[in-house]
This record gives structure tokens, C-alpha cells and sequence, in this order.
């Protein structure tokens, strides 16, 4: 059986299509990647890059990581969403934001890297308030 994912920006305009399994599904916390999503994480599912089809308009940002391999990280040019990373360390690949999946049934999180750097705010206690949907709470 394949298994086919797809997914899509916040505004729409940019949509994918990729045919297979992951490679890997990870959780990073390097700095770069709390910039980048604003918040104390990215968690990716690792494709190759040929079992990937994208449409939309795409901005690419590029940055050489602390191993000296370059990284691009690929935007929405127009709502800004994080579609994807590559990294030359890894030819032929794409990881894929697992946020922007439609629906990721059947992946989870196998491996956390840059754990070293998780922010204390990102690691939930029990005692905090959780809601199903937004509340009609107020801080
Ligand atoms: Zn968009
Ligand atoms: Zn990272």
C-alpha cells in the first residue's frame, strides 16, 4: 500500500503531494528553528525529494549551518508558512513541516535533536490549563 500525504500553506496558494513514507519524522530545537517557526520547535517528516510535487508561489531563504552544509528553508511568498527545509548534508531530500499536512495519521515524532537548546516554555506541566478549542477565557 503507498501512502499519500498532502497539504497546504495557511492562505492556500501554496499546495503539495508526496507519495510514500518518510524517511524519518523529527523534532529540532535548534535556534534556527525557533526563529523560524516563532516558537520552541519544528517538527519535519523527511521525504525524498523526487517523491515531493509542490505548487505556489515559494520564497527561499538560505543559511549555512554550524556543520558549514547550507540549509534553504522554503515560505509561502505570500502568508509566510514554513512548507519545507533541505539541507546539502542531505542531497535529494526535503523535510516537510508537519504542521502544513492535511492530515499526518500514521507519523509521529521518532527522534528530538538539539534537545540542548529546548526552551523551558516548551516542555508543558500537567498543572496547565488546557481548552479543546478557544475559550471564552481571558488572561
Ligand atoms: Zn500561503
Ligand atoms: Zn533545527
Amino acid at each position: 500500500m503507498t501512502t499519500k500525504y498532502t497539504g497546504k500553506c495557511l492562505c492556500g496558494d501554496v499546495t503539495y503531494t508526496v507519495v510514500g513514507s518518510p524517511v524519518v519524522v523529527a523534532q529540532c530545537h535548534c535556534e534556527e528553528c525557533r526563529r523560524l517557526s516563532g516558537t520552541g520547535h519544528t517538527i519535519g517528516a523527511m521525504f525524498a525529494s523526487d517523491a515531493v510535487r509542490v505548487s505556489g508561489k515559494l520564497s527561499i531563504f538560505k543559511y549555512s549551518s554550524d556543520k558549514g552544509s547550507e540549509v534553504s528553508k522554503a515560505f509561502c511568498a505570500n502568508c509566510g508558512s514554513p512548507i519545507y527545509g533541505q539541507n546539502t548534508r542531505m542531497p535529494n531530500h526535503l523535510t516537510l513541516s508537519l504542521g502544513t499536512m492535511d492530515d499526518a495519521s500514521g507519523l509521529n515524532v521518532e527522534v528530538v535533536i538539539f534537545e540542548r537548546d529546548r526552551p523551558h516554555w516548551d516542555r508543558l506541566g500537567e498543572e496547565v490549563a488546557s481548552f479543546p478549542t478557544q475559550p471564552d477565557w481571558k488572561p
